[in-house]
């Protein structure tokens, strides 16, 4: 589908009356619904089988759009301010009156939001007229989607094809409904730039106290068997290079990590197939965008209750 503003209209207009619409953002292609709208809501939840007690992020296009939800304290303004629109989501106290459907944030008293720094979802949330609850538009615990087509083989969902995402990583989610702003989830805005403004963040990335459901079980996992800090494949297995050497397929021949957390995703889908018995991922370091990425692929390695969890796709891109 192409985009134009008749598109865009049209598509706002079904968010409205409680269809779901997936659409590009510059983290990964979110499968979007009225935030209001409890039956839109719980028919994400139902499109992607994702447990309803992981809440979901959601999305406005101004920042006067999230002053409307949540309580927004000095110290959240700041950050609005200097991130937004970006990949930074902020958890904060829902505000009394708050029109946020209560599944939406899996019953919680606090909201995560963000403002997309991408031209269609601004202009897809303004159209809906409303806030857009749009967590990442594949089934629940599989590969994110960085490209329409990647719905596409996913969900059977109307899709705005807007390209290939430019950040390939879901958003930062920081939590400041506490005393001391915590990081929930590595992603888009690197750890090292909000330590800079905000100091050392608390860490609750602990497996033995998770703050929120969704972080800690297998997750973004392919079909096959992933294998980290891999130095050559196994036989059988498909390598994903990082850095210069010979490799299936290479996340950033430069050992750049914003270029591979762009290349990440659509990657490990592409070498997903028949053919390979594992999918062998050389070391990728931690700083900058390299947190979230090796966040994501140490959970795609993460032992699986029924493994494997999906059957690689068919046809390949
Ligand atoms: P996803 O929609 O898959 O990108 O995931 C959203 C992430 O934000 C998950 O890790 C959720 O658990 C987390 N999240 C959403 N809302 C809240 C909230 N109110 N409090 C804490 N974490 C949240
Ligand atoms: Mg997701």
């Amino acid at each position: 589908m192409s985009i134009d503003t008749a598109t865009i209209t049209e598509a706002g207009r079904l968010l409205a009356a409680g269809q779901l619409v997936a659409f590009p953002t510059e983290t990964v292609y979110g499968l979007g619904g009225d935030a209001t709208n409890d039956h839109a809501v719980a028919a994400i939840f139902a499109a992607k089988g994702r447990p309803t007690f992981n809440p979901l992020i959601v999305h406005v296009a101004r920042v006067e759009q999230a002053e409307d939800l949540v309580v927004v304290d000095p110290r959240a303004r700041r950050l609005m301010a200097r991130f937004w629109p970006g990949p930074l989501t902020l958890v904060l106290p829902r505000r009394p009156g708050s029109p946020v459907s209560l599944l939406a944030s899996a019953g919680l008293d606090t909201i995560a939001i963000r403002l997309p720094d991408h031209a269609i979802a601004r202009a897809l949330i303004e159209a809906a007229g409303r806030p857009l609850a749009a967590p990442s538009a594949n089934r629940s615990g599989g590969v994110s989607p960085t490209r329409a087509e990647h719905v596409d083989a996913d969900l059977a969902a109307l899709v705005l094809d807007g390209g290939p995402c430019r950040v390939g990583v879901e958003s930062t989610v920081l939590d400041l409904s506490g005393d001391h702003p915590a990081l929930l989830r590595p992603g888009g805005i690197p750890l090292e730039e909000l330590e800079r403004e905000l100091g050392p963040l608390l860490r609750t990335e602990n497996p033995t106290a998770p703050k929120s459901p969704g972080q800690l079980e297998s997750h973004y996992a392919p079909g096959l068997p992933v294998r980290l800090d891999a130095e050559e494949p196994h036989p059988g297995e498909a390598l994903l290079g990082f850095g210069p050497g010979a490799a299936e397929l290479n996340l950033s021949p430069s050992g750049d990590v914003a270029e591979a957390a762009a290349n990440l995703f659509a990657m490990l889908r592409a070498l997903d197939r028949p053919g390979f018995s594992g999918i062998a991922v050389r070391p990728i370091p931690e700083h900058g965008l390299g947190l979230a990425i090796n966040d994501r692929l140490r959970r795609a390695a993460a032992p699986r209750l029924q493994p494997p969890k999906h059957q690689p796709p068919k046809h390949q891109p």
